[in-house]
């Protein structure tokens, strides 16, 4: 999985939110002005892989005798990569729901993101003749399933961090601050198309390379 840094103002270079590559980035302030109370200023980010832009705003404001300094992104909204080709539309749809919260809340996406993963284990649970040994129960249990039906240890580390998290994401203790963490969100939408392509893809390629062989190649005379 490539490295993935959240975008941030003015910052040299980031994971681009419409190419998704780790790309520099051109920055441009393009207009500055101020009311009696605010400054502000408008900023344009070009991505140098696909040439799209982001447009950020900055404002200056005092509050209470302290000078307040805000930065954020105007456009686009920001949103996961899409989806792994192969995946259920059922989890597709909640992944959707995720990704469209993502920009507001990382910790609403985190929440989202497990029940995505409890909803893909029972789908191979019920549809994958190699995944017959999940129980569909437990989370833990089931990640470790997982793993040891081939899926790589990495794995299980992240899958603890969806677990943990959702866990958090859901009962709302503070040991981790999702929604200061961006990042995390956006590596458990990767870990999910992770699973997808190696549980349902994979499979899925090696079967039609085994039926398109030649009968004779198999075996049979
Ligand atoms: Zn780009």
């Amino acid at each position: 999985m490539q490295k993935f840094v959240s975008p941030s103002f003015w910052q040299t270079a980031f994971t681009c939110p419409y190419c998704g590559v780790l790309a520099q980035m051109n920055w441009e302030c393009l207009y500055e002005g101020h009311t009696p109370d605010i400054n502000y200023s408008i900023h344009i980010a070009v991505c140098q892989a696909c040439f799209n832009y982001s447009l950020w705003q900055r404002y200056g404001f005092s509050q209470n005798g302290k000078s307040q300094l805000i930065t954020e992104i105007l456009y686009p909204k920001l949103s996961a990569i899409p989806p792994a080709e192969d995946m259920p539309e059922s989890i597709e749809a909640i992944y959707k729901e995720a990704s469209n919260v993502l920009g507001d809340s990382p910790r609403a996406a985190c929440a989202l993101l497990r029940l995505a993963l409890e909803e893909l284990i029972s789908y191979l649970k019920d549809n994958s003749e190699k995944c017959k040994s999940l129980k569909g129960k437990n989370i833990n249990e089931d990640i470790k399933e997982l793993v040891k039906l081939g899926l790589p240890t990495e794995v299980q580390k992240a899958l603890d961090i969806v677990r943990i998290t959702g866990n958090n994401a859901v009962h709302s203790t503070k040991e981790l601050d999702i929604n200061d963490n961006p990042e995390i969100a956006h590596k458990l939408f990767g870990i999910l198309n992770f699973i997808v392509q190696e549980m349902i893809t994979r499979p899925k390629e090696i079967d039609n390379c085994f039926k398109t062989m030649p009968e004779n190649s198999q075996g049979k005379r």
